[in-house]
């Protein structure tokens, strides 16, 4: 499938941070894109992100380094206390010397300002089209590219179709046709203001509080006027995937035990969302001809290693890395894209798995995850952190002779 040379357009379904920054990629490798948005309006939920530096790197390459860079809260640590006893169980610098490891910070940020910085960034190529109120629903494709139909049936052209369509993504449902997991843990996630949270938890780090199936997050947003809170309990109930208004009283009806400090954090929204949260596992197809998945449709994850979209840029990047290297044939570069991709996605949404054991161990499994990581010296959080925030994008493609 030689395509380079067509006149149509790409199409990217979704147009969150993960069908943007595609949208960004594709741009630069010269295509005109047309964006097919389900909701109203393009944004963001009102809620916080950590970025790691492996982000940073992506907005560089995607060319909103700065835009985000300006809207981010750069953090001096990240600490991890014991939420029953308050003992400290883990704190890794994210200063200078983090910096300077991994050649970009450790951040967190309103998601709508990772959103506005790339939407920013879409609006300056004036190569991107945006349909709102538009959900794709089935994809055809022949010789010369896709056709996709919306719930109007209205026909959208494209010579080929990027799948950003979240994690309950239509485009995987028609190709995979793969069932979630459900976890069984709900998150309830608000943002409070600076004179409604405690004095005595404000402080510059991405933190958490880690029980007995259970944990809490907080950290600033917004040059501090804002915080981040983000509850996380297994339910007592059967649970299906999605997200709805919360009940305070749930939240109260959890977290027992829980010190009065932490607890804190349970008693300050005025209102919360509730996820019910869900991964799948990892794929090792998710390229079928002129359509690619990308960001949480091709890996969703639970959210315990704070990567999600992390990995929804470096995607991005991926993507428009191999178009490049295939001049633009997108049947060679997705599948490059693909190989490039698969098992570092799958390792996060694995180990998302096992931290989400570890931060919620009870008995003597917390007294073990407790003693973990006693007397260990930054140098040594950074090694282990290598793999995942030693990414670069000058050589996030497959390690192959012809890439090289
Ligand atoms: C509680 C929680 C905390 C998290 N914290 C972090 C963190 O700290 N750091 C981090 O990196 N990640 C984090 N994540 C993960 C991150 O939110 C996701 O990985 C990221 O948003 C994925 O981006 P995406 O564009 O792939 O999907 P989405 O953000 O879900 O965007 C998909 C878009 O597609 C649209 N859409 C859906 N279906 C259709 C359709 N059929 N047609 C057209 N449009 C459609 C949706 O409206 C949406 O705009 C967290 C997730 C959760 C739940």
């Amino acid at each position: 499938m030689q395509t380079s040379g067509s006149s149509l357009p790409v199409l990217v379904a979704g147009g969150g941070i993960g069908g943007l920054a595609a949208a960004l990629a594709l741009v630069r490798r010269g295509f005109a894109v047309q964006v097919l948005e389900q909701a109203p309006e393009i944004g963001e939920i009102g809620a916080g992100i950590q970025l790691g530096p492996n982000a940073f790197a992506a907005f560089d390459a995607l060319g909103v380094g700065e835009k985000a860079r300006s809207r981010a809260v750069y953090t001096d640590e990240m600490l991890m206390h014991d939420a029953l006893d308050e003992t400290l169980v883990g704190r890794i610098p994210t200063d200078e010397g983090f910096r300077q490891r991994f050649g970009n910070p450790y951040a967190v940020i309103h998601r709508a300002d990772v959103h506005l910085s790339l939407l920013e960034g879409t609006q300056e190529t004036g190569r991107i089209g945006f349909h709102t109120s538009t959900r794709v629903e089935r994809i055809e494709q022949d010789e010369t590219g896709v056709t996709v139909y919306d719930q109007h049936g209205r026909a959208y052209r494209g010579q080929a179709l990027v799948g950003a369509d979240g994690v309950k993504s239509v485009v995987r449902e028609q190709y995979v046709g793969d069932p979630p997991r459900v976890s069984g843990h709900v998150v309830y996630r608000a943002v409070v203001d600076r004179q409604d949270f405690p004095e005595n938890l404000r402080w510059n780090a991405a933190s958490i509080w880690v029980g007995p199936n259970c944990h809490l997050v907080h950290y600033p947003l917004r040059g501090g006027e804002q915080y981040n809170v983000v509850v996380t309990f297994h339910s007592r109930q059967q649970e299906e995937w999605g997200v709805t208004e919360g009940s305070a009283a749930e939240v109260q009806s959890y977290f027992q035990g829980i010190c009065p400090r932490a607890r804190q954090l349970i008693e300050l929204p005025r209102s919360w969302k509730r996820w019910a949260t869900a991964d799948r596992d990892p794929i090792g197809t998710w390229t079928f001809g002129r359509v690619t998945l990308l960001g949480d449709a091709a890996h969703p994850t639970l959210q315990y290693l704070a990567q999600g979209a992390c990995m929804a840029l470096e995607d991005a990047v991926t993507l428009g890395a191999a178009l490049r290297v295939h001049d633009n044939d997108f049947s060679r570069a997705f599948a490059l894209y693909q190989r490039s991709r698969v098992a570092r996605t799958a390792r996060i949404v694995l180990s998302a798995r096992e931290m989400g054991r570890i931060f919620h161990a009870h008995g003597v499994e917390r007294l073990v995850r407790n003693g973990l990581w006693k007397g260990r010296d930054a140098e040594r959080f950074y090694d282990a952190m290598e793999w995942l925030y030693g990414w670069k994008p000058e050589a996030c493609l497959a390690d192959e002779p012809e890439n090289r």
